[in-house]
Order: structure tokens, then C-alpha cells, then sequence
């Protein structure tokens, strides 16, 4: 469907093959088709800009110019620079704590904020033998709690009862109170999502994290989103101590451009792609897949 990075700068030097020693210039043309490339792949504008720039540095320090495959030589320098920003470190929660070890949940609505919540505690609770609690502060979206509890028995995972017209921090608190009596390693709290980034909810998700003092705050995003992403990965960032993402739909045809915006505008890194429906259907972030998708 696309024409793949290597396609596209072989045509840049072949046609300036021709013509003898290749200039600055001629590498500064190169890495404008690297940019074409990222945004067709869904990379926020500022987040390509950016990152053509450095690599243009990097690619002009390193005698690409002298080189007998300078298109190849290019599409590794790029390919190694995407993989270091996309980061393979810390993929792992990190929940070496007393218990309960709290995981926040935070997200536009729609984004597969609660799916990811059951296929974490899921995860969790299968492979790790963590004894897990869930509790849905949503109290928005109607059936938004119901629906954690019926992922909750499909996953075995024990939900929060729901008590009618409490809000979100009292649920938050009475959570707490009873992971911590019933004896839960971790918590798991789902946060209403919104349309829109909007005052009230960052308020309410900075209230909650406040009592539940969460070891991991993770931002849920659809990889689908693209463009858009970038902006709310900066509000979100920008309000709540965030400790990772999670981009979901990578089952999807997302080139993936979504991780990289992610990753350059929280520097923290994606912990975990969604990659289905179903509730074992998430992934350990992998940066070399996602730089190839990237690339084409
Ligand atoms: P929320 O509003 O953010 O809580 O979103 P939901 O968890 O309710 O998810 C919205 C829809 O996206 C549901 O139909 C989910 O099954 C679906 N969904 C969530 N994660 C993924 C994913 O990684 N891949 C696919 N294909 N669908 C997903």
C-alpha cells in the first residue's frame, strides 16, 4: 500500500547517482522523503520535524555521503535512531512495593481504556499470580462500571462491588481500603475517559491519584488516533506524573507512527501494545517491529 522507506530514498540517489560525489544537499533531499515517510506512517508533524533533524546531523557526521549504498546507509541510520527514541528499557510495571501496588488507568473514552485494564489484570494475575483488584471510577459513561465487572469474571479478576452514586474518589478511597484489608498485591483503577481532553477530568484523575498514590499511571492510546495522539499525550502528560503508555489497536493497519509521537512528547516509555478484542490480546512493546512498520 506503501512505498517502503528503501524504495523511495533508492529513487532520491539513484537519480543523483549520476551525478558524482553527493552533497549535504543531496542528503538534506534524501531525509525529506524520511519525513514524507514518518507522516505517512502517522508520526505528529513536530515529533518528524524533529527527529529528521537529528538524524539528518547524525547522517551527515558519518560519510553517508561517501558511501557506495548511500540510500541503504541512510535507512540505517534512520532505522537505529527510531529504535533508540522508541526505547527498549522499562518495559515492565513496576510494582516492588508493599501491597497494594496501585496501576492508574488514564485515557480518552473509546480509547480500549477498560479492555486494557481486564488484559492487564488478566496478565497480572495469570502469569505473575498477583492477586488482583479492579474498580472502575467511571461513573460518566453509563454501564462503564457493569462492564469492568463482567470483564472481571471473564478474566477471574474480583471488581470492586458498585455502590449506586458514589464518586469517583470516594470509590477510589473505599478501593484502597479494601485491597488493603482483603489483602490484594494490586490495584487496578479505571478512570473515566472523556470526548475530549477536558478540565474536569484531568481535576478528577489529580484527586484520585492523590488518595491512591499510584506506582503506575499509564496512558491508554488508540495507535489509530495518529495526528491526534500527540495532543493528547501532551495534556495528559503535561497534568498527571504519568509512568508509561499503552497503544492499543496495533492489531489494526496503524503504521505505528502513533509510538514514536508517544514516546518523544512523555519521554516515558510504551509498556505494552493492545493487539485485539480479546482479553489475551497484549503485547510486550517490541521498538525494532514497530521502527520496520515505521519505516515500511
Ligand atoms: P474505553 O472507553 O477507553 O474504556 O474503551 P473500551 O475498553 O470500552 O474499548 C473500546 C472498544 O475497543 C471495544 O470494542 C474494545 O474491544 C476495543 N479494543 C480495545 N483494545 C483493542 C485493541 O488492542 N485492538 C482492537 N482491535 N480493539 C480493541
Amino acid at each position: 500500500m506503501f512505498e517502503s522507506l528503501s524504495d523511495r530514498l533508492g529513487g532520491v540517489f539513484d537519480r543523483l547517482r549520476g551525478r558524482g560525489a553527493l552533497t549535504e544537499a543531496d542528503v538534506r533531499a534524501a531525509m525529506r522523503e524520511v519525513r514524507v515517510a514518518l507522516l505517512e506512517a502517522d508520526v505528529a508533524l513536530p515529533v518528524a520535524r524533529d527527529f529528521v533533524e537529528k538524524a539528518t546531523e547524525q547522517a551527515i557526521g558519518q560519510n553517508v555521503l561517501r558511501s557506495v549504498t548511500p540510500g541503504q546507509q541512510v535507512v540505517k541510520i534512520v532505522h537505529d535512531a527510531l529504535i533508540a527514541m522508541l526505547g527498549a528499557d522499562e518495559s515492565d510495571l513496576l510494582l516492588d512495593v508493599a501491597p497494594p501496588a496501585v496501576v492508574m488507568m488514564v485515557g480518552l473514552q473509546g480509547s480500549g481504556k477498560t479492555t486494557t485494564t481486564a488484559k492487564i489484570a488478566k496478565r497480572l494475575s495469570g502469569r505473575e499470580r498477583k492477586k488482583v483488584l479492579m474498580a472502575s471510577l467511571d461513573v460518566n459513561r453509563p454501564n462503564a462500571q457493569e462492564q469492568l465487572a463482567t470483564l472481571g469474571t471473564q478474566v477471574e479478576v474480583a471488581t470492586l462491588p458498585i455502590i449506586a452514586g458514589q464518586q469517583p474518589v470516594e470509590i477510589a478511597r473505599r478501593a484502597m481500603q479494601a485491597a488493603k484489608l482483603q489483602g490484594f498485591d494490586v490495584l487496578m483503577l479505571d478512570t473515566a475517559g472523556r470526548l475530549h481532553v477536558d478540565q474536569a477530568l484531568m481535576d478528577e484523575m489529580k484527586a484520585v491519584a492523590d488518595i491512591a498514590r499510584p506506582q503506575e499511571i499509564l496512558l491508554v492510546v488508540d495507535a489509530l488516533t495518529g495526528q491526534d495522539a500527540v495532543n493528547v499525550a501532551q495534556n495528559f502528560s503535561d497534568q498527571v506524573p504519568l509512568t508509561g503508555v499503552v497503544l492499543t489497536r496495533m492489531d489494526g493497519d496503524a503504521r505505528g507512527g502513533a509510538a514514536l509521537s508517544m514516546r518523544a512528547v512523555t519521554g516515558k516509555p510504551i509498556k505494552f501494545a493492545g493487539t485485539g478484542e480479546k482479553l489475551d490480546a497484549l503485547e510486550a512493546f517490541h521498538p525494532e517491529r514497530v521502527a520496520g512498520r515505521i519505516l515500511g
